[in-house]
């Protein structure tokens, strides 16, 4: 087996790295005795450090063009590049999804640098017509100052690059605060951060428990902005808190429930496929995941018999070895909350097609491996938990029903809105479910899955509260402001408003 060695990481505040006092582990969930990285527990004292150093920063950062700092961008993009494998790898070993996967995420994270890189030189404000002739009416981004980004472990390296390079572009600052579970990959991308020359202060980061670091920045007085990712329970409660600054403004994009429909007349090469990676892919940890396959009664046993053999030949294992679909789950809570969402689909009356297991065997035993959970109702079953709630792992409802009326009203019940595919060849059907169920990522013919960073990527409902990211997250951390200059040698009003004294 591939030995790699144990990386030290440390925070990284004022553009430097700074020694840490207590430390934790981050290890692989493939093979648990196989030590990733160590890592600093951060403190409050951390936090109020690394925020200062980003409000210091903040005054000269800001005064460089879109342009410069799109340069320093651009050189981050090409160590990136450089480094594309090793951080594929770091993916995989870290976070346990297979490695195209691992590379995958490291691939979307260089397109979002690039493009990052790209919109310096794109327009940021534009000139508007006043009422008033001889008067220019400008609408201008301007930034907000200093940005918390406090980001997931599923997309360890994509994500975080969906919300610090868009904020430093606009000339904010950032505190990052990554999972707990994928410190290592983090600490790689601090690393190219400071051999891409970002001036100190610029980007800071530090590591630690969500309850204690992220908290406390949230909490920050200093803190404009929080772009949170992660799940909704803990995105309702930093938005609470964020609530109580009149001046903050907290971005939160939540997890999902999410479906994929597929409809009478649809292709089921296409639709078995398109469920089995939207179910299964990153095993089922992903935030778009199929978690419920909405399926029209009239092809469902059809659908149900090839879905099901082609679920029974997912193989598991270590992402690293080459012929595995599907890796382990990310740690024991994640495992146990798969279990508990199987539990409550047989209690809440569901049949149980395939059986998941937890693997124990040799090559599985220092893992957090399971297998798929496959189950189906003979009609909906409102206000049930299994169908309602997120899972965040390998587990799947076949939910037969009459018609896309019906298909996208059994989607559209749990709070959540995040991504919706829907498989058909009918293009009247399709453009009805687009424009009637509700989602942020919407697909046709195609898996629930795979955003592109050119694209907005958020939800609606309890899915995201409208600050989407990637392409989406410029507005946040900007204000868009109005500026106006009179030409005249007169004050001409807009409304025809008088000006005699
Ligand atoms: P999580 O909510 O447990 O943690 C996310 C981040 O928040 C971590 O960095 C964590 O340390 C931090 N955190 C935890 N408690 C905090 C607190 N009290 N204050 C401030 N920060 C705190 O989520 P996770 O397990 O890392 O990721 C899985 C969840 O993320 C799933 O629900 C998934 O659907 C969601 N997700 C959403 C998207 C999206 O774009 N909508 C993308 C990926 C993942």
């Amino acid at each position: 087996m591939q030995k790699f060695s144990t990386v030290a990481s440390q925070n990284y505040i004022d553009g430097s790295w700074q020694k840490a006092s207590t430390t934790f582990e981050s290890l692989n969930p493939a093979n648990k005795r196989d030590v990733v990285g160590t890592v600093p527990r951060g403190t409050e004292a951390d936090v109020d450090a690394a925020v200062g150093a980003a409000k210091a920063a903040y005054e000269s950062w800001r005064e460089l063009s879109w342009v410069n700092r799109a340069e320093v961008v651009d050189r981050f993009a090409q160590l990136l590049k450089r480094d594309l494998d090793d951080l594929g790898q770091t993916v995989t070993r870290e976070c346990g999804k297979p490695l195209n996967e691992g590379m995958a995420d490291v691939v979307e994270a260089l397109h979002m640098a690039q493009y990052v890189a790209g919109l310096g030189r794109m327009p940021n404000g534009f000139t508007v017509s006043s009422e008033v002739p001889a008067k220019d009416a400008y609408i201008l981004k301007r930034p907000k100052s200093v940005v918390a980004c406090i980001t997931p472990w599923n997309f360890p390296v994509a994500i975080p690059l969906w919300v610090i390079l868009p904020s430093v572009l606009a000339g904010n600052t950032v505190v990052f605060k990554p999972s707990e579970e994928t410190p290592i990959c983090a600490h790689k991308l601090m690393a190219l951060f400071h051999e891409a020359g970002f001036p100190a202060g610029v980007i800071n980061i530090v590591h630690g428990m969500g309850e204690d670091v992220g908290e406390a920045l949230v909490r920050h007085k200093d803190v404009a902005v929080v772009l949170f990712t992660g799940s909704r329970a803990v995105g309702k409660h930093i938005q609470q808190i964020a609530a109580a600054d009149a001046y903050k403004f907290a971005a939160t994009e939540m997890g999902g429930k999410n479906a994929t429909i597929v409809l009478e007349d649809a292709d089921l090469d296409i639709a078995v496929n398109a469920c089995v990676l939207g179910a299964f892919k990153t095993s089922g940890q992903r935030c778009v995941s199929s978690g419920r396959l909405i399926v029209d009664r009239k092809i469902e046993p059809e659908f149900t018999k090839r879905f099901t053999e082609t679920v029974r030949r997912i193989t598991v294992g270590d992402g690293l070895q080459s012929g595995t679909f599907m890796g382990p789950l990310i740690n024991e809570a994640g495992v146990e909350k798969w279990r508990h969402h199987n539990a409550k689909a047989a209690e809440e009356g569901a049949q149980v097609l395939i059986e998941g297991k937890e693997l124990d065997d040799e090559a599985h035993a220092c893992g957090n491996f399971v297998t798929p959970f496959v189950y189906r109702f003979d009609s909906y079953k409102p206000n049930t938990f299994c169908l309602r709630e997120e899972a965040f792992s390998p587990h799947v409802a076949i939910i037969p029903v009459s018609g896309m009326e019906e298909a996208v009203e059994v989607y559209n019940d749990t709070e959540y809105g995040l991504s919706m595919a829907v498989i058909t060849e009918d293009f009247r059907k399709w453009r009805w479910v687009r424009d009637h169920a509700e989602y942020g990522l919407g697909y046709v013919n195609l898996p629930s899955i795979g955003a592109e960073v050119h694209l907005p990527f958020g939800g609606v409902k309890s899915s995201g509260n409208g600050h989407p990211g990637a392409e989406g997250i410029i507005d946040s951390v900007t204000h868009r402001i109005a500026f106006t200059v009179n030409h005249a040698r007169e004050i001409v009003m807009a409304q025809g408003l008088s000006t005699t004294i």
